[in-house]
């Protein structure tokens, strides 16, 4: 559903990354546009004129765009009956192409970013962005044509569609999270569920059979409804894990090859991508190559380095204990696991199963430090270190060709860095300067 901007009076709340752009497209579409932001030192943009977020910012607008990071339940009691429309809904008025569609409580960056990866590769033109990286509006202003878009959506974005119609729509999971914003698991499904909302028939909606809340989503008359089973062969899924490593979509079946698709979490990952790709790309080789090459996302088991037989990857993005769960196994042995940070006061416990045989030493570092050998030290050997720096000397003294050091703190990580991204880095910097 497209829309005419011009001469329209338009307010961007939210001036981040998302905002700037949507405020660009705003411009470029001929709108008179404002922003408001609860930060008054927000980066300016010239033509748009900066107002605090009250009521009175609303006064002389006729439409209200909000960018993913503001709720929208605080911007509803100000904007009274104000039309009101998400970045990601404003942007898809412009979209001509497919829209492949993304989310899920995790996965979601992955399966974004490997599903676009499928499609480049077999030599489609496609954006990838939304949540992920570029925001969707950014695509609609850099113009061209285009085979598809694929878009990660957070539930904070599918709470501010209307119209946004995706041909290939996939949930990916639903896990207690966000529940400081949503009153309960049900309502925070609920939301997860509207990326199917405007699909039409012919459309497709990918659904994890492992989830039975995903699983049970409605969809509308005529979408091809397509099961994904990452927990085993099930002939009645559209796609499934056959072996370990080795997946079936349709009839085709595909090895699970690449180094950053490790983990049953990346299978799960991989079977909705070879969905949503599948819809646009029917060459299974091609698909293949793909998963073959898929580059991965920094910090998310990301490869940094061999050294003396000794692998070192960088987990940083795994904040809490579920992530470092899905990583570990994604190993059977040798493994020094570097823990700890700021605690999120759960426990610590649901790991002890996999370190057995699997993980020869952990270090600590940061104030979770007395937390985590109280709770893990009969189960695997601690070694507290304080620091990443020490962490990683000490990784490569103890470990032995074979071995793997993997950064997978289980923490936040404020308490020593700016944020995950930091210590990512920063771990990578450490390693690459081993000799
Ligand atoms: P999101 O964008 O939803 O945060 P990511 O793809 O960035 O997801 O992955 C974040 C972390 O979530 C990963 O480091 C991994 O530990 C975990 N994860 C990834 N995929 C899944 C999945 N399908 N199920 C459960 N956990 C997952």
């Amino acid at each position: 559903m497209t829309m005419d901007l011009k001469g329209r009076r338009a307010l961007v709340v939210g001036l981040g990354k998302s905002g700037l752009a949507a405020a660009r497209l705003l411009l470029a579409k001929g709108a008179d546009v404002a922003a408001a932001d609860a930060n008054p030192s927000v980066t300016p943009l010239a033509g748009v004129a900066l107002r605090p977020l009250d009521a009175a910012a609303f006064r002389d607008r006729d439409l209200v765009i909000v960018s993913p990071g503001v709720p929208l339940a605080t911007v509803r009691p100000l904007a009274g009956t104000l039309e009101i429309f998400g970045e990601v809904e404003l942007a898809s008025r412009f979209i001509t192409e497919p829209i492949l569609g993304i989310t899920g409580t995790n996965g979601k960056s992955t399966t974004t970013a490997l599903t676009g990866h499928l499609l480049v590769i077999a030599g489609q033109c496609a954006f990838t962005g939304g949540n992920l990286g570029t925001p969707l509006s950014q695509r609609v202003l850099t113009g061209g044509r285009l085979d598809a878009t694929v878009c990660e959506l957070s539930s904070y974005q599918l709470e501010g569609i209307s119209s946004l119609r995706c041909a290939a729509a996939t949930v990916l999971n639903v896990t207690p999270d966000h529940l400081d914003r949503y009153s309960d698991l049900g309502g925070y499904a609920t939301v997860k569920a509207r990326i199917f909302e405007n699909q039409r028939a012919g459309d497709l909606a990918a659904l994890n059979l492992a989830d039975a809340r995903v699983a049970a989503m409605p969809t509308n008359p005529g979408v091809q409804r397509k099961g994904f089973d990452p927990r085993s062969a099930n002939p009645l899924a559209a796609a499934s894990v056959e072996g370990k490593r080795t997946l079936r979509v349709g009839r085709h079946g595909f090895q699970l090859n690449a180094a950053t698709l490790r983990g049953s979490h990346n299978a799960e990952n991989a079977l909705a991508a070879l969905l949503l790709a599948g819809t646009l790309v029917t060459d299974a080789e091609a698909l293949q190559r793909g998963l073959d090459t898929y580059p991965g996302l920094p910090h998310r088991l990301e490869p940094v380095r061999v050294l003396g037989g000794v692998e070192y990857i960088n987990d940083s993005k795994a904040t809490n204990v579920d992530s470092v769960e899905k990583s570990l196994s994604a190993f059977e042995q040798g493994v020094i696991l570097i823990l700890g940070g700021r605690g999120k006061g759960a426990p610590y416990a649901p790991l002890r199963a996999l370190l057995q045989d699997r993980v020869k030493l952990i270090l600590t570092i940061g104030e979770e430090a007395e937390k985590i050998r109280d709770e893990l030290g009969d189960a695997a050997p601690v070694a507290d270190c304080g620091t990443l720096a020490d962490a990683v000397d000490l990784a490569h003294e103890k470990a032995r060709s074979g071995d793997t050091v993997l950064l997978s703190p289980a923490c936040a990580s404020y308490d020593q860095f700016k944020n995950f991204e930091d210590r990512g880095e920063q771990f990578k910097r450490l390693v690459r300067e081993l000799s």
